[in-house]
């Protein structure tokens, strides 16, 4: 009886399944799991990802064994099984040293003495669509895998390996080393020779596909889900998809998720935040219509309460419409939208009763009072503040860095439009919604 059998009731198999059967049990069960069949269940991916692991570790003879016997300590836990070493390495040491002396272990690097092979980390680029709807992709990557050949003894038919000479078998050589100024230490070792393993194959003997490296390399498809609102960052572990190698469970892959910058919307967090751009009318007189396209392709339509006049940079917020949170994507962040007035251009006040605009809107300004004694006078000159700000304050040029611009709440507005062919044209009521996706 194993120890455990969590993994196969995952499976939903007796322990004693034959090999065949948990592939059956397996593929039914990824089917049946399937989070693109599952989409009301924020735990499917999660169960599906725990599945593929557990057959991962039951499907092959190896670890089976291992989980059989010590569960899933075997593997990560105290006493877990340590490969090649031989059992009575602390003793040999105990002797030599008497007992008292600091020694150290394998100086890392591939070997027999781990007990899981490395994981490996990729980088997945996802955008702000992907982690607001949710999608599963297929990806297909290279990875080692046991030679089927030789079953991962990396010989020829029946050759066996002959135990080496210069660590005669133990995987370890000592050597001396510094642990303080005035104190010598030994150490322990890889043996170069035979690489940690205690033993070699003579090149005549080698396996001809593996070429006596025991793994080959073989494409792999890997199916991974990006939760609706999984952070930037978030890592996917797929439990025991990395590089296979004899005697020791593969390590894990993961995928690291990194956002990359949207067109239209910030995230923070739950919550988004985008620039709108309404006309001066709009700030005036009101508006209803479509502000802005959501990350999942809706139109969100607002109407400013009638008599309420818009400030420029005035902010709104659409409560609900931010991110779902991850692992409970039925509940959402807010939506922050900083509104623009976009001031009508002189072509329009070249046809305007000029006079008649000027009886509607609030008077001018009158001069100050009283007067000041001398006045004098300025010429009009246009000018780009950025410009002379970056020529007369060099020292704070940090100031205008792409980073501190886009920070949520900062930044120009050329952070937040995706393409400037609307600047031109001048937007009546019911204009097109200000977000585009590329
Ligand atoms: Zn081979
Ligand atoms: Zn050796």
């Amino acid at each position: 009886m194993p120890v455990e059998t969590e993994l196969y009731d995952l499976l939903s198999v007796p322990s004693n399944a034959s090999e065949n059967d948990i592939k059956k049990a397996y593929r039914k069960k990824a089917k049946e799991h399937h989070p693109d069949k599952n989409p009301n269940d924020p735990g499917a991916a999660q169960k599906f990802q725990e599945m593929a692991a557990a057959y991962e570790i039951l499907s092959d003879p190896n670890s089976r064994e291992i989980y059989d016997e010590e569960g899933m300590d075997g593997f990560t836990g105290p006493g877990g099984r340590s490969g090649g070493m031989p059992s009575d390495a602390t003793d040999i040491f105990a002797q030599f040293f008497g007992g008292g002396a600091t020694f150290f272990d394998f100086a890392g690097g591939p070997g027999p003495s781990r007990r899981k092979g490395e994981d490996t980390e990729i980088p997945y680029q996802v955008t702000l669509e992907d982690l607001y709807n949710g999608k599963s992709v297929k990806i297909s990557m290279e990875k080692e895998v046991i030679c089927g050949t030789c079953n991962g003894t990396g010989a020829r038919g029946n050759a066996k390996p002959k135990e080496c000479t210069l660590c005669e078998g133990k995987g370890w050589t000592l050597t001396q080393t510094h642990i303080a100024p005035s104190r010598f230490g030994m150490m322990r070792v890889k043996c170069s020779e035979c690489n940690g393993e205690g033993s070699k194959i003579r090149e005549k003997d080698r396996c001809k596909k593996c070429k006596g490296e025991k793994t080959v390399k073989e494409k792999t498809r890997q199916e991974i889900f990006i939760e609706k609102g999984m952070p930037d960052g978030h890592r996917i572990v797929l439990a025991g998809a990395g590089d296979q190698q004899p005697n020791i469970p593969p390590g894990d892959v993961i995928f690291r998720l990194k956002a990359s910058q949207h067109n239209s919307f910030e995230r923070s967090g739950c919550d988004l935040l985008a620039n709108v751009k309404i006309t001066l009318s709009e700030a005036l007189l009101g508006f209803s219509r479509i502000l802005i396209t959501q990350l999942d392709g809706r139109g969100v339509s607002v109407s400013s309460p009638p008599g309420k006049i818009i400030t420029p940079g005035q902010t709104i917020k659409l409560r609900g419409e931010g991110m779902p949170t991850f692992k409970n994507p039925d509940q959402r962040g807010d939506l922050y939208l900083v509104l623009d007035i976009e001031m009508p251009n002189t072509e329009w006040l070249r046809r305007v009763d000029r006079a008649a605009l000027e009886k509607l809107l609030p008077p001018k300004k009158a001069n100050i009072e009283p007067a000041p004694e001398i006045i004098d006078v300025a010429a009009f000159e246009e000018a780009e503040l950025e410009d002379v700000r970056a020529r007369c304050f060099p020292a704070s040029s940090d100031f205008f860095d792409e980073d501190f611009a886009s920070q949520f709440g900062g930044g120009d507005e050329d952070d937040w439009e995706g393409d400037d062919d609307d600047d031109d044209d001048d937007h009546g009521m019911g204009g097109e919604p200000e977000c585009r996706h590329q």
